[in-house]
């Protein structure tokens, strides 16, 4: 059980008013909020021991070194990775989609085929559609349907042997569908292709065990996970990432520089050109550490409890229509109140201090599907309340009873 009182002094911002009224955070989709213990390794690195890592002698380069390692350490375990130097620090789920993406363009050719699924964000699709430009490999999809789930049917009718990479994110950012990654996985390894699962959105509500899952791929972003933005993990087995280019030149990356040749560093630096985001990878440690300590499971639960409470709450409201209304789904809730647009309802809940998400959230082509311009979205945390749920119901009807 979530002890949530205790769990939002820990939130500094939840305290925030806004327009007078106190902050209803549901944003939490598009990033969490940073608890104190966050916040306090973000402060303590830069009081303390700010340096650059891998490079000085001196006793900060080696504190700071360690502990970026020891973070990196941390997030291998939680996402049971076998080695820590499958675990390539990244500036998020973007960078990490990219990384993957330029590596393939050495590996493919005209006529190999990559399924992405209907219902991708932005940064899964768009990286891929520029390798195919670059390579001619073709990109196919695999189809959803009114619900929100993977038509699976279909995704085994596209799978061959010209199947070289199949993409697809672990739970839906706009519709809060958990898809069924166990069974994209295991499909495409049966005709050779590899697999990169986007776990942006999942990374905060299920604990993704790479091993388990026998991906090849997956990736997070800290922000997602009440850690800073700017950071983030691409897992990769060990295989591909030998086996992929670098991504980027420059220091750090290298074994040895000379003008006739350079050779690269061993995993993971190969891909870890430049200085990263230091401060930015411990405090991601420091983001792990505190959703352990309450217990992926816990949290979950507790989610799942606000999901259907909320869902149930916002479907007596006339006019509503909920988009994502797959059995198997996580605490986002995308919907519409017939004859009114969805920015102007996000517009009067800010007013009211309650924080959603309006438009087509990055994921233009399953507004496309249903035929409708964006929705509005409410996506919990596991610091959200029911109290707040039913604030934002009230929010709601007021913004319907105003605008109709
Ligand atoms: C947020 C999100 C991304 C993009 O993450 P960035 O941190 O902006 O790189 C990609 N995919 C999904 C499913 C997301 O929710």
């Amino acid at each position: 059980m979530i002890d949530v009182k205790s769990i939002r002094e820990d939130f500094p911002i939840l305290k925030r008013e806004i327009n007078g009224y106190p902050l209803v955070y549901l944003d939490n989709a598009a990033t969490s909020q940073t608890p104190k213990q966050v916040i306090d390794t973000i402060v303590d690195y830069y009081s303390n021991y700010n340096a650059n890592i891998h490079r000085g002698v001196h006793t900060l380069s080696q504190e700071a070194t360690d502990k970026y390692e020891m973070a990196r350490k941390t997030i291998q375990k939680h996402f049971n990775a076998k080695h820590s130097y499958e675990i390539l620090f990244t500036s998020g789920t973007t960078h990490g989609i990219n990384l993957v993406a330029s590596g393939f363009a050495a590996l493919l050719k005209p006529g190999d085929e990559l399924l992405v699924s209907a219902m991708e964000h932005h940064s899964n699709i768009v990286p891929w559609q520029m390798l195919c430009e670059k390579t001619g490999a073709v990109l196919k999809v695999i189809p959803m349907n009114e619900e929100g789930d993977l038509v699976m049917d279909s995704y085994k009718a596209l799978l061959n042997d010209k199947t070289k990479l199949v993409f697809c994110n672990h739970i839906s950012n706009a519709l809060g569908s958990i898809n069924p990654v166990e069974e994209i996985i295991a499909g495409a390894h049966a005709v050779g292709a590899a697999v990169l699962i986007d776990g942006a959105q999942a990374c905060p509500h299920l604990k993704a065990d790479v091993q388990a899952l026998d991906v090849d791929f997956y990736t997070v972003s800290a922000h997602k996970m009440c850690g800073p933005t700017g950071v983030g993990v691409l897992y990769g087995k060990e295989e591909w990432l030998r086996k992929l280019p670098p991504y980027q030149g420059g220091g750090e990356m290298i074994a040895e520089v000379s003008f006739e040749k350079t050779t690269y560093a061993d995993l993971p630096h190969k891909f870890e050109a430049g200085t990263p985001n230091i401060c930015g990878g411990i405090a991601f440690g420091a983001a792990v550490d505190y959703l352990n300590g309450i217990g992926m499971d816990a949290i979950a639960a507790y989610e799942q409890e606000l999901l259907q409470y909320a869902t149930g709450k916002l479907l007596e409201i006339p006019g509503v229509r909920i988009f994502g209304t797959s059995a198997n789904k996580t605490s986002v809730i995308s919907f519409n109140i017939e004859g009114i647009h969805p920015y102007d309802i996000g517009a009067i809940l800010d007013k009211l201090g309650v924080a959603v998400r309006t438009g087509h959230h990055c994921a233009q082509p399953i507004m496309d599907y249903y035929k409708i311009p964006g929705t509005v979205r409410a996506s919990f945390a596991f610091y959200n309340t029911r109290e707040e749920v039913d604030t934002f119901i009230e929010a709601v009807k007021r913004a319907r009873n105003m605008l109709l």
